[in-house]
């Protein structure tokens, strides 16, 4: 009888890139999700935690239930099947946030942007213009690496079409803080691929001890604001928010989104980011 698909990868059984080990605490609803994140004591703890997470029932189930039935082109290949975590420099001085994880992308190879469409316009981007080591981002161990960047999700699991609800964002939202406490010694400018990790990031940067101006800029490509430390911050230096349109299916298929915007996006930060 043909082994049955496993409905994700068990934590710290060999997966390339996994953070997570057998024993890492699994939060089992948002609570559990914000205390987690909070207590995490570095950012490898905090990945981990993330990788495990099981908050939102309903993406819990989407998420698995992909891995299980898989895509035709993927039939023989073995799923990620949880939240993907933040991945690429511990140190960055450039923050890439998305949305959320592809259901047969991130979420079948466990690294953020991997094995879909959109990642292979991002990585070949972030590789012209210096911030990664190879044009394509395959599979979790393909040795590929960020130089001097790091991309995160507002959501860190694949979504029905693409839409997690207000409450998943919400459940999402102190991985997401964390993570931005996290690196944000070193980073200098955060990119924000479509208008919902724009709208999503404002909570996590005002967590990090950022000034937010009111009202808060609208989302379009190449939409700048800086962001200064608030005095009571430990930060000195400000951030730089820049705003980049999300390289989806449909936007590059229509040429709403092409090669040289995200090059131009990701030379500004590289340049601020020095
Ligand atoms: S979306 Fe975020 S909070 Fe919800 S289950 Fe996934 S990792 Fe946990």
């Amino acid at each position: 009888m043909a082994t049955p698909n496993a409905p994700f990868v068990p934590p710290g059984t060999g997966w390339p890139e996994d953070p997570a080990a057998p024993d890492t605490p699994v939060a089992r609803g948002p609570r559990e999700a914000l205390e987690l994140a909070e207590k995490a004591p570095d950012l490898d703890e905090l990945c981990a935690r993330q990788s495990v997470c099981r908050a939102c029932p309903r993406l819990v189930a989407w998420r698995e239930k992909v891995a299980v039935e898989r895509r035709r082109a993927f039939a023989g290949e073995e799923y990620w099947g949880r939240p993907v975590p933040g991945w690429g420099d511990p140190e960055p001085s450039i923050l890439i946030v998305g949305l959320a994880p592809a259901a047969h992308g991130g979420n079948r190879t466990g690294r953020i942007f991997t094995g879909d469409r959109s990642g292979d316009w991002l990585f070949a981007s972030l590789h012209r213009v210096g911030l990664a080591a190879q044009a394509t981002s395959v599979y979790a161990g393909d040795g590929q690496r960020l130089i001097g960047a790091r991309v995160a999700a507002t959501v860190r699991c694949a979504p029905p079409d693409n839409k997690p609800t207000p409450d998943e964002r919400a459940a999402c939202l102190p991985w997401l803080a964390a993570e931005v406490a996290q690196v944000t010694p070193s980073v200098r400018c955060v990119v924000c691929l479509g208008g919902i990790a724009w709208q999503g990031v404002w909570p996590a940067l005002k967590q990090a001890g950022y000034d937010l101006p009111r009202p808060r800029p609208k989302f379009g490509h190449g939409a700048e604001i800086l962001l200064p430390a608030l005095p009571s911050s430990e930060r000195s230096d400000p951030v730089l928010m820049l705003g980049c349109y999300h390289p989806s299916q449909q936007n590059t298929f229509t040429g709403r989104v092409t090669e040289a915007m995200l090059d131009g996006i990701f030379e500004r930060a590289r340049d601020y980011g020095r």
